[in-house]
């Protein structure tokens, strides 16, 4: 009966362990294994990279428009500045003259009216008569010809302006040019086939425009960048998440779409730190600066080492968390096991005691009751009756004296009362009490009390219950070789009390574990004596209390010994309160 209640007890227990456990494991271990293939598909669809391509080709975008509407500007400013109808031919030519004075960005203007002439300025010291002169029959011969188709085509387009860029060679070297041909606001009409047109400086490009341009874009940082672009994707992974301070910087490079074969990788310009790597992502250019490319990249990584960081930091997070998490379960796992076993121990317990308060109260009733009816005649029988009666309810005292302080200590209200005592006396007073037991079980007692030891401060009702335990437990787990012994001795500064017996001794594995509360060895002989568990931790507590220790010494069938150690007197605590 009481074995299947232990057995539902304890079943019912581990299978709601097990089923909590299942219920925290299983969604712990999900989630590690989501986030695990989470962050191996972003390594797998390099997602990290695409991200970050995104938003550099949008930045590029961006940047490339911002480059086109300030060369627009230029030339709108400039186109406003061209003369008007009213104008004599001397004031047409200055004003043009005057469109170059301020705006040392162009390399030359033009005025082109058809049947009646072509005017071109160039900045002083760009060209010589002779090209000048050049110059305007080129545009002359050009124009006439298709000066009415131009004029038909910017009617179509939101700004009246066509484009002509491209490298050309200039004293041996390449350069590139780029030039914006117009309508006049004053001038042009469908009947005035008139064109203006302004040539941008191919070294204030070179050496001015792109690297201004390019030194205000990646002065910027990239999240800066990329926070003026609404990318859902970046709220799921910001640039600060995947990139570290220092890396988020750009870099820009702007170079000829279709290089000369001679030199492959020339640029026209190119930012501070771009280093030796390849862009990250480029675009070609259109009008007004067709026939260039730009090309993103970070400053001195690339897009694929922080995809791979992100990944590997990513990894090494997901691998402390899921150790922490395994920590953690495996410490509930074994601190409720401990619990359960707690609650087997003390329903034990309960049942051990209720079986022993009640095996001396039935010996006592039964032995007062046929005391009471007066049949027992001898003398003798009825001495031995009563010394069964005294000796049971010593038993039931001391077991009760056991539970109380075992309440008293768990309840941390044991208090302990410290007197001056003569420690040999109580030794020996506790055993000659407890004599007659010892030698009616059979058992040799050897008593053993050094003489001269000083008196000490102990609570004497304390020491004296420690003893009783250590008595006890020597004959309850004693089988054939019944010997007990008892030694009071000095060891330099402290006094020892030892309690030996012959008995069937306790596994090496266990010596530590037998001063738990409830605790007790699986030996045969243990299951089938009465005991709570309780006697070796109150001795623990005791001796604890007097500033002293106590140990065990012991082999398997071969007997105990333990030891308790009590400072002697000038090392002794005053009183205390456990
Ligand atoms: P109890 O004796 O009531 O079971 P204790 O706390 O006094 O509780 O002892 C705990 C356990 O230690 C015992 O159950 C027993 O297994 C073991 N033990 C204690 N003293 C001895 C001893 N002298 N010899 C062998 N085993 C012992």
């Amino acid at each position: 009966m009481k074995s299947k209640r232990r057995a539902l007890l304890g079943g019912n227990t581990r299978l709601r362990l097990v089923l909590t456990l299942v219920a925290v494991v299983l969604p712990a271990l999900a989630l590690i294994y989501v986030s695990f293939q989470h962050v191996k598909s972003i390594q797998r669809d390099k997602k990290v990279e695409a991200l970050i391509h995104r938003d550099f080709q949008y930045i590029l975008y961006s940047g490339i428009k911002k480059i086109n509407e300030k060369a627009y500007t230029m030339t709108e400013d400039a186109r406003d500045l061209f003369p008007t109808e009213a104008d004599s031919d001397e004031e047409r030519r200055k004003k043009v003259t005057a469109i170059l004075e301020k705006r040392p960005w162009f390399a030359h203007v033009f005025l082109f009216e058809k049947n009646k002439g072509t005017i071109v300025q160039s900045q002083p010291g760009q060209m010589t008569d002779a090209e000048i002169e050049r110059s305007v029959k080129m545009y002359s011969g050009w124009l006439n010809m298709e000066a009415a188709y131009f004029i038909e085509q910017m009617s179509k387009k939101p700004k009246p302006i066509v484009w002509f860029s491209g490298e050309s060679t200039h004293d041996g070297k390449p350069r590139y040019v780029t030039t914006a041909i117009f309508t006049v606001p004053k001038l042009t009409s469908k009947d005035r086939l008139v064109l203006g047109g302004v040539s941008f400086d191919p070294d204030y490009l070179k050496n001015t425009f792109f690297p201004e341009f390019l030194a205000e874009f990646t002065s910027q940082r990239f999240d800066q960048n990329a926070a003026g672009h609404a990318s859902p994707a970046f709220h799921e992974l910001t640039p600060q998440e995947i990139t570290e301070q220092g890396e988020r910087r750009l870099a820009i490079k702007v170079y000829p779409s279709e290089p000369q074969k001679s030199e492959p990788d020339r640029p026209l310009a190119v930012s501070a730190g771009w280093g030796n790597g390849k862009p990250e992502v480029s675009q070609m250019l259109d009008d007004p600066f067709r026939g260039l490319g730009m090309g993103i990249k970070f400053q001195g990584t690339t897009a694929e080492a922080i995809g791979r960081r992100f990944v590997r930091e990513s990894m090494i997070i997901l691998g402390v968390l899921s150790a922490l998490m395994i920590g953690g379960l495996v410490l509930t796992y074994r601190s409720v096991n401990k619990q359960v076993a707690l609650a087997r121990l003390k329903s034990d317990f309960v049942s051990n005691v209720s079986h022993e308060l009640r095996t001396p109260l039935a010996l006592i009733r039964l032995y007062a009751e046929t005391l009471e009816l007066g049949r027992i005649n001898t003398q003798e029988k009825k001495l031995e009756y009563y010394s069964i009666i005294r000796k049971e309810s010593e038993r039931l005292t001391a077991l009760i004296n056991n539970i109380l302080d075992f309440s008293r200590i768990e309840a941390g209200r044991k208090e302990y009362d410290f007197r001056e005592t003569d420690i040999a006396e109580l030794v020996r007073n506790t055993l000659d009490s407890y004599r007659y037991q010892i030698e009616q079980q059979g058992f040799a007692l050897e008593e053993q009390i050094e003489r001269g030891i000083p008196p000490v401060r102990v609570d004497r009702e304390a020491i004296a219950r420690a003893l009783v335990n250590l008595v006890n437990n020597a004959l309850k787990y004693s089988d054939r070789d019944k010997f007990l012994g008892v030694k009071l001795y000095r060891s330099n500064s402290v006094l020892k009390l030892e309690v030996v017996d012959r008995g069937i001794g306790i596994d090496r594995n266990e010596q530590a574990r037998i001063f738990e509360k409830f605790y007790r060895t699986c030996d045969p002989l243990v299951h089938n004596t009465k005991g709570s568990g309780l006697g070796l931790s109150l001795v623990q507590h005791i001796t604890h209390a007097h500033g002293g220790a106590v140990e065990v010494e012991s082999a398997p069938g071969r007997g105990s010994k333990f030891t308790l150690t009590l400072p002697l007197a000038g090392t002794q605590p005053g009183a205390s309160v456990a």
